[in-house]
């Protein structure tokens, strides 16, 4: 998306999500036409919306930018970003910022930086906030939107 032209709220919210409000039951129970679930209301609904993990925004790395000041090591909020010295994907796993345990979750590791370490990101648990990008002085962190695109179920064949 270019520089801060991707800038977007990259506050984080602890919140867990938020329940849509019931009904009584005494009310609900006794007669089964009334709706149960209320809906939110605009406050509520607006603090749902603040959970939004940014899905469709993907972090992109450039080497050839990055002069190792670890300055997104101290911001990211999930310590999903390491600077080491590259090895077995095994030994690396226990060696990041945050360990890595789910193993079927590929680590991204970058090419070879100017002091031969790498940079190692576990997507496992990046928020997508942003807030590495932007800290990084010379862009070498980028935000960039992209189409999450999966398979979806097949119709049902009949022979
Ligand atoms: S976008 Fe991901 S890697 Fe960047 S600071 Fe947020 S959680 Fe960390
Ligand atoms: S903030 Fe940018 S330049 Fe500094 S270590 Fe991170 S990616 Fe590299």
């Amino acid at each position: 998306m270019g520089i801060h032209e991707w800038i977007y709220d990259s506050s984080i919210a602890p919140d867990l999500r938020f329940k849509v409000p019931h009904a009584e039951k005494t009310k609900t129970l006794k007669d089964r036409k009334m709706e149960v679930e209320l809906g939110f209301d605009p406050q509520l609904g607006f603090k749902e919306a603040q959970r939004c993990l940014n899905c469709d925004v993907q972090t992109l790395f450039s080497t050839d930018r990055c002069i190792e000041c670890d300055a997104c090591v101290d911001i990211c909020p999930t310590s999903c970003i390491t600077f080491t010295h590259n090895g077995e994907e095994a030994d690396l796993r226990t060696r990041l910022n945050a360990p890595a345990t789910d193993l079927t979750q590929d680590l991204y590791v970058s090419d070879e930086l100017p002091t031969k370490r790498v940079m190692i990101k576990d997507e496992d648990v990046c928020l997508h906030c942003g807030l590495c990008a932007e800290r990084c002085p010379t862009a070498a962190w980028d935000m960039q939107k992209y189409l999450y695109s999966v398979t979806k179920a097949g119709g049902i064949k009949y022979s």
